[in-house]
């Protein structure tokens, strides 16, 4: 399924998870496929489950306010294991609030923190949000709530987000 439809389809949340703050994050939590991922114990994290046409997803939110970093896993369970349809971040070293994926098909994006595909906006574009903007977990949900819908219904203004041109 491609990641418009389901940033934009009607999402059942099926598990709305909590916020855990220096407590290791289960490998069953967000199971991505190979070794090495997971999301170091300074990180405040949260995971959301949800249904969208038919289809189950996992929506892995963390951030660090030390480092100013935060980072949104959004991936499709396809049986016991994630697969990564996009990374939306914020890091120091690159411009602004970004969002890495893989738009067309059904793909993984890589786990790691390094930018090696699909960048939205592109490096020397506009940046939109130039700031982290969080400081409470509220913050951080709420952006998550806004950036992949998971509370409005559709069909939306389909204005101001790059990914759905
Ligand atoms: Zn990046």
């Amino acid at each position: 399924m491609k990641l418009r439809r389901v940033i934009n389809g009607e999402k059942t949340i099926n598990d709305v998870g909590s916020w855990k703050t220096g407590e290791k994050m289960p490998k069953t939590a967000f199971p991505v496929r190979g070794t090495g991922f997971k999301v170091p114990g300074k990180y405040t994290w949260r995971v959301v489950q949800f249904a969208c046409e038919g289809e189950s997803f996992r929506l892995l939110m963390a951030y660090r306010l030390d480092l100013q970093r935060a980072v949104f896993y959004l991936g499709k369970e396809a049986r016991s294991e994630m697969l990564v349809l996009c990374r939306y971040e914020f890091h120091s070293g690159e411009p602004g609030w970004h969002m890495h994926c893989i738009c067309d098909d059904e793909d993984k994006v890589s786990g790691r923190l390094v930018c090696d595909d699909k960048r939205l906006p592109h490096w020397d574009s506009f940046h939109r949000e130039l700031a982290l903007g969080i400081t409470r977990s509220e913050d951080a949900y709420k952006r998550a709530d806004r950036v992949f819908r998971l509370s409005k219904t559709p069909p939306y203004e389909l204005e101001g987000q790059p990914w759905q041109a």
